[in-house]
């Protein structure tokens, strides 16, 4: 759980992976001989012997905010990076990594006493918000920070009830976690070689896949990624009939087709390895979002890929929450599946 925890409150924004990196790295030393960081800032691990190459995904990046300017008075306004509903960023904690360290700050908000008529039912834009870092005026905040300095929500890891876990950037630090766990685990000698990428910059365009892929040119693809689990009040079963606990979703398609759409054979064998060795799994077929997987499979000449993804409550959001059992059981279908593969 350490790993799981450091990992979720690490600093990462698309473009920032660093610290997130760092930690990859060093855990993959433990497990491959080769481990390299590419020009873009994707982390590749690699594992095996065998001729057929098997590239799995999993991005670093977790969606967040960017320092766009100082005011007269010391309060900041910023981007929004990666896709998020203004909504939930009212009276958010957030930590500005500046070259100073971490800047603990918060996003105001004005109190419902003063609130009038319209103004109660108006939803409050990102661009009207700001966020306050204790400064006296300008001079102290630009002293503090500097524009274009990456925000994270502040780290929250935690336990919700039993196997239910919680925490900021679950999106996909659940996935990196899993390709750690996966290299560690699957034998040296096995006849694939397997890359494992920690890749940059997914959510703001899947970047950091598409330059690995092509330079990795693997003959299969596995994105391991979070998808929307629809075990809440506030969605339909229509919308998603994903639950905690039950498994991994095998995607079958992304973004009602305009993201991956799992080759036959991957999907086949996923389901078949799922089903040989009794690993629970669900099915997915997402109306919106993609995942690495996307872009992975538009590669070259095209690359048959594979989505694992981990359901979650609450994505996109500060704080996501997970069940721990289907974390362990992606990476068990994953090597089960890498050992079946022909
Ligand atoms: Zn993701």
């Amino acid at each position: 759980m350490e790993l799981l925890k450091e990992l979720c409150n690490a600093h990462g924004i698309s473009g920032f992976e660093n610290d997130v990196a760092e930690i990859m790295d060093r855990e993959f030393k433990k497990s491959c001989k080769h481990v390299e960081v590419d020009n873009f800032g994707n982390i590749i691990a690699t594992k095996g012997r065998g001729k057929k190459r098997i590239m799995l995904a999993a991005h670093m990046d977790e969606i967040g905010l960017m320092v766009k300017y100082i005011n007269k008075n010391g309060y900041i306004s910023f981007v929004k990076i990666g896709g998020i509903d203004d909504r939930i960023l009212l009276n958010q904690r957030v930590i500005i990594n500046s070259k100073k360290g971490d800047i603990a700050g918060m996003i105001g908000s004005k109190p419902p006493h003063l609130q009038k008529g319209e103004e109660k039912k108006k939803i409050v834009k990102h661009d009207e918000m700001f966020i306050d870092i204790g400064a006296k005026d300008e001079k102290e905040a630009k002293n503090m920070v500097e524009i274009g300095d990456p925000i994270i929500f502040e780290p929250n890891f935690g336990r919700l009830n039993k196997n239910l876990m919680y925490g900021k950037a679950v999106d996909d630090r659940l996935g990196c976690y899993a390709l750690i766990k996966i290299m560690e685990r699957i034998p040296e000698n096995i006849d694939v070689t397997i890359y494992a990428v920690g890749t940059a910059q997914e959510e703001v365009g899947l970047k950091g896949a598409r330059v690995a892929a092509f330079k990795l040119n693997p003959d299969y693809a596995f994105a391991v990624d979070t998808t929307i689990a629809g075990d809440t009040p506030q969605l339909k079963e229509t919308e998603s009939n994903l639950k905690l606990g039950k498994g991994p979703a095998i995607t079958i398609t992304e973004a009602s087709g305009r993201g991956v759409v799992t080759h036959p054979k991957l999907r086949g064998l996923l389901v078949e390895t799922a089903k040989k060795y009794k690993i629970p799994y669900q099915i997915d077929v997402l109306e919106g979002g993609m995942t690495d997987g996307a872009i992975i499979y538009l590669t070259r000449e095209g690359i048959p890929t594979g989505v694992i993804s981990i359901p979650c409550r609450y994505i996109h959001s500060p704080t996501g929450v997970f069940d721990v059992r289907d974390i362990e059981n992606s990476v068990k279908l994953l090597i089960k599946a890498l050992t079946e593969i022909k």
